[in-house]
């Protein structure tokens, strides 16, 4: 079996709020994705999906996940797609860094060896781990009270893990976090990101203000560094993101003992090969995750739910249904979410069928 074609389409996936907002004034109405198909000489097609959230939350942006493919497609022509890690090997001599354009395609050939051996994509990864995957919600940067209320709404929705956009007025960041926390359980887990949007001494002021209560940090200030200082300042429970975009910056914040969990995105990582690995690390190392993208609908939440299934239960933190936040559905057979809750497919591959009536002009065709 030889890839003959690889190709993609643009989709717009609006909110269903309207927008998504998160620190330093980020927000987003309508997401741009990017879904990637594999052709191959056997008549068996794979799909992955990329989707940045906007250009200025992690060095990645939507048109450049097409112009990265235009880059990689000729290299990868004639080459087995079942044979992932040389598939990876070959993207990373043809194309430097972005690992983000790499994702979608990393994603499709799992999907190829699914549909090819007949098995779901989370068998492949390591097997499936327990009935179901608990999932968090992110809750957009708002007024205290109407992000306290809207977490009350999701709680009804059958979700236990929240997370908190802050990274704003450090002083509204703390009453955010205050408000919110009076209206969850006790068994309810909440996470104040930032999303590096606090200065180092902002980050101290706050998990000081906040140390009665039971919440987790996660990525405080734009630096390993800066975070590395408030993460030696606090006891609260300390999650990094945006500086783990490495195998080596893993390894790195591991031995700093810099983290209780990590945040793994597939595309920041590079694709579910990569990310695979740093996940094996961390179940071997006792490091909990929260396994998701930076965005995307059902193509992503699919890869998310397969990769997270294939996770031991115990080191699983949360993972997000990125299909529940959008207007648009890009394929069917995608978990949807169950009472806070989603499960992998048992179909074989990523176990999704696109929907080609919603996806946009093909923008890239490598043949
Ligand atoms: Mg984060």
């Amino acid at each position: 079996m030889i890839i003959t074609r690889i190709f993609a389409h643009r989709v717009e996936l609006p909110l269903c709020e309207g927008s998504y907002h998160w620190s330093g004034g980020k927000s987003v109405s309508v997401f741009d994705s990017t879904l990637v198909g594999v052709e191959t000489d056997t008549g068996h097609v794979g799909y992955g999906e990329v989707c940045p959230l906007g250009p200025f939350y992690l060095p990645a942006y939507a048109d450049g996940v097409r112009a990265g493919l235009k880059e990689l497609g000729p290299h990868l022509l004639g080459w087995d797609p079942r044979e992932i890690s040389q598939i990876n090997e070959r993207m990373d001599a043809a194309l430097k860094g972005h690992a983000y354009v790499k994702s979608g395609i990393d994603m499709a050939c799992w999907d190829l060896l699914g549909k090819c051996t007949g098995l779901p994509v989370c068998t492949l990864l390591g097997g499936r781990y327990g009935e179901k995957i608990r999932l968090y919600r992110a809750i957009s940067q708002e007024a205290p009270e109407v992000m306290a209320r809207k977490v009350v709404a999701y709680k009804t929705d059958g979700y236990t893990r929240f997370q908190l956009k802050v990274g704003g007025n450090p002083d509204t960041d703390i009453e955010r976090i205050r408000a919110v926390r009076a209206m969850l359980d006790s068994d309810d887990r909440l996470v104040a990101d930032a999303n590096t949007g606090w200065s180092q001494h902002e980050a101290i002021r706050v998990v000081r203000a906040v140390r009665d209560l039971d919440v987790y940090i996660e990525q405080p200030c734009l630096t390993y560094e800066e975070c590395l200082a408030v993460r030696r300042a606090t006891d609260h429970p300390f999650i990094l993101d945006e500086n783990i975009d490495s195998l080596s910056m893993f390894m790195r914040a591991k031995a700093d003992l810099a983290m209780d969990a990590v945040n793994l995105k597939i595309s920041k990582l590079g694709g579910l090969t990569r990310t695979r690995q740093i996940r094996d690390l961390c179940v071997s190392l006792g490091i909990a995750m929260t396994l998701e993208d930076s965005w995307g609908g059902d193509i992503t939440t699919a890869a998310i739910a397969h990769l997270a299934h294939s996770t031991p239960e115990h080191y699983r933190f949360t993972s997000t249904d990125f299909n529940s936040y959008v207007t648009v559905s890009n394929a069917d057979g995608a978990p949807m979410r169950v009472d806070g809750y989603m499960q992998a497919s048992a179909a074989p591959g990523l176990g999704i069928t696109p929907k080609f009536d919603v996806w946009g002009p093909r923008l890239v065709d490598v043949f």
